[in-house]
Parts: structure tokens; sequence; C-alpha cells
């Protein structure tokens, strides 16, 4: 029997990411980048105004009051996407768009709103610091310096970059192709006439989900009977993937037929048990180089060792740099309680609160009951050592990326109502 920490670290020797192919700018969002990338260009170009407004020498203005102002004449009237026709010289300014290229001879612009104009001049009525409503030359992207790293996921941000350096053909790791298989006679598949004496396939399910959020495309195969021989067929067809994952069957039942199945097709089991709770039946092995997972039937069982194997062997296969859930402490709101010597993951509802977070359980921890996953933000992690977590201890959680979680969304906007 392996620990998480072994399984995570054989499954992930074992796993590489796939080749790099271009995607069009538009379909690259929640790809990883598989280039460094540097700027082809400096942003801003120049110096530019952030105001609307007017150019100034600092010398000029520097003592202007309301009751005193700075009264300058106007040389010019500079647009975005215009350049200046002329530069500032003494007791001169410029009119400048938001955007504008700041005139040479000017050190600071002076917004509107402080200003009065007259049609030839300007009364300048505060003494705006030198600098003030400048961008500068190059403060965003600096031409030749390296923006972004490969191995990130690219969001709506770094896609922003990419568009300011010109990649409309983003290098990206190919999307590994994971084959997803369940077993069980009891299980009715989605399209299956209603049994209310069946067990509906929700693994198939998670699963999908699961891969897709770790940036995989999944190909569902359906259902495998308990029978060697439909199991062999489904697995033969799952191996022509990156990846293959059979749920159920993989424990010493008599009925589970994915452990000797799998040997059959001389599959290379690196092991087939790892010391946790829930779910400790999950098995890995390889087929070549195809990493194949089983996951244990339970749905919360399957659905736990999908965060903690496979998930990071596909964030592996997809070139991300960083492959783990990340976690946070929280404070224990009850007394949590494990016996068992094995690593416990348990759902938990966050609440972030005035002294950091804190964690309580979704209620009954069943490995059968999914529905305690459609409230968890995380996997509160007991470790194996300890048989009691006492309430008001801090713990380690693992945050799920559901949109309830704690960077997902809220009912009502917490932006104070002003007036305009
Ligand atoms: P097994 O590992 O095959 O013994 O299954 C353990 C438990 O998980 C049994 O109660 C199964 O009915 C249930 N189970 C197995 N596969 C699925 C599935 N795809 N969807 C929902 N429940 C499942
Ligand atoms: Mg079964």
């Amino acid at each position: 029997m392996k620990t998480v920490k072994e399984a995570q670290t054989i499954i992930l020797e074992h796993v590489s990411p796939l080749k790099a192919e271009n995607v069009p700018i538009e379909s690259s969002l929640g790809r990883i980048l598989a280039e460094d990338v540097s700027s082809n260009r400096n942003h801003p170009p120049y110096d530019m105004s952030a105001m609307d407004g007017y150019a100034v020498r600092h010398v000029d203005i520097k003592d202007a009051t309301k009751a005193s102002p700075a009264i300058l004449s106007i040389v010019d009237d500079i647009r975005a996407g215009v350049e200046p026709i002329c530069a500032i010289k003494d007791n001169e300014a410029s009119r400048i768009m938001t955007g504008a290229a700041v005139p040479e001879g000017a050190d600071t612009v002076v917004r509107v709103e402080d200003t009065d104009y007259d049609g030839t001049k300007v009364k300048i009525f505060v003494p705006a610091s030198k600098g003030t409503d400048i961008r500068r030359l190059g403060e965003n992207l600096r031409a030749g310096d390296h923006v972004l790293s490969r191995g990130i996921d690219i969001g709506a941000a770094q896609l922003g970059i990419l568009a300011m350096v010109k990649k409309a053909a983003v290098p990206v790791h190919r999307k590994p192709k994971i084959a997803i298989i369940s077993t069980g006679d009891e299980l009715e598949g989605l399209t299956e006439k209603f049994n209310e004496r069946k067990i509906p396939d929700a693994n198939s399910y998670t699963a999908m989900a699961q891969a897709l959020s770790a940036g995989a495309e999944p190909v569902l195969l359906g259902i495998a009977r308990d029978s060697k021989e439909a199991l062999r067929e489904k697995l033969l067809e799952g191996l022509e993937y990156d990846g293959l994952i059979v749920s159920g069957g993989v424990s010493v039942g008599h009925h589970d037929f994915v452990r000797p199945t799998l040997s059959e097709l001389g599959i290379d089991m690196l092991f087939w048990r790892v010391a946790m709770r829930p779910g400790h039946p999950f098995a890995f092995g390889l087929h070549g180089k195809t990493p194949v997972f089983a996951l244990p039937g339970n749905p919360v069982s399957s659905m736990v060792c999908f965060e903690e194997f496979i998930t990071p062997a596909i964030r592996k296969m997809t070139g991300a740099a960083s492959v783990f859930r990340k976690t946070i402490k929280a404070r224990l709101t009850e007394d949590v309680s494990d016996k068992r010597g094995r690593v416990h993951f348990m759902r938990v509802v966050l609440e972030y609160t005035p002294d950091g977070y804190s964690a309580r359980l979704t209620g009954s921890q069943g490995s059968a009951i999914l529905m305690s996953m459609t409230a968890a933000h995380g996997l509160l992690v007991m470790p194996a050592h300890s048989e009691i977590l006492k309430k008001d201890s801090i713990a380690t959680v693992q945050l799920l990326n559901y949109s309830s979680g704690p960077s997902g969304f809220q009912h009502e906007s917490d932006i104070p109502e002003e007036e305009a």
C-alpha cells in the first residue's frame, strides 16, 4: 500500500507533457502556454497622458493656486494616435487627451477639471507634482523582456498580453484525450430506461467534469458490465487514448474484474492501493507510456481520488507548471476525528471570517453520498497520524475550484452604494 504522497510521486514520474501545437488566440483560454513569451514592443510606446487635460512644464505651474493660477498659451491639441506637432516651451501648454503622446518639453499633465480654457489660454489652478498623470514609456511592456512563462494557465489577462505582443497563434500543449469507463452490472446509463432498482452512473460524468477542469478532453466510453470479456473489450478501446480511467470493480470482490483483466492485458500495474480515506482501492499502471487509472466505485471516493491523483497527472500532461490543488489553512468549527490511521479527505464548507477561513464538515462523510460533494468548497486533509483535530485548531484544506467555493460567486454585490 502506498501513501498519498508516494502514489502522487510515482504517477507524476510516469506522465509527461504532450507535444506543443499552435492554436488561434481565440481558443487559447484555459490552455497551458508551451513556450516562454517575450515582448516585441514597448508599451506604452511613448510617455503618454493618463488623463484628458494639459501637458505642461512643471516649473511653470508649481506655484499655481485657485486664487493665483498659472496662465499658459495653448500651442497644440493632441489626440490619441496623433503625433504632437511641437514641443512645449516657457509658459506654454498643449491640450492633450488620454492616451496621446506627451510632447517634448512637457513633464506633467494637469487634468481638465483643475483648469479653465478660454480658447487661447488655459488657467491652471493646482500645482500638480512633477510627472503627474504621465504613463511612462514601457511601464507595461518593454521590448525584449520576458513577459509570460511556459507552463502558466492562460487566463483573460494573459490572453490580453498575448494579443499585445501579437501572438495570433499561441503555442500550447496538446490536450490529453482521456477515455473514461464505468463498470458494474448494477449501473444504469444516462440514456438507458429508468429502473428504480438500478444505480445511475455518476462516475462517468464526475470524471468527465474533473477531466475537463484539469485541462483534458474526456471521451466517455460508457459502462462495461461485470464480465472479463466485456471489460476487456472496453479497456482495449480505452487504451487507444492518451490515458484511461476506469471506475468501480477495482477491489477484490468476487465480481471485481478490473485487476485480473488489467493484468491479462499486460498493463504494468505500479500499485493497487493507497492509504487514504475515502478511496483506498485506487490503482495506477502503464500500458507502454499510456497511464491507466483505476478509481474506486463509490462516487465520492472516485471524485477524491481523481482530485488527488488524476488531476495532477492531467495537469502535467498539459504542460502545467503547477499541478497540485492549492491549500489554505482554516480554523475548524467542530472536533473532527478518525482513528483509522490513514489520511482522510473530508468535505468542508469554507467561510471567510475576519480571522481567516473557517471550515465545517458538509455533514455525513459516507463515500456514496455524492450530495455532500455538491456543498464542498474543499477537502480537509486529516493526517494519518492524528486521531482528532480539535475545534478551533488550524487545519489544511485543499480548495476545489467549484463555482460556489471561496473564489466563486455570491448572490449579492458587496460594493457599497455611492453617489456618482
Ligand atoms: P465497486 O467498486 O464496483 O464494488 O463499487 C462500489 C460502489 O460504488 C457500489 O455501490 C457501486 O454500485 C458504486 N458504483 C460503482 N460505479 C459507479 C458509478 N459509475 N456511478 C455510481 N456509483 C457507482
Ligand atoms: Mg462493481
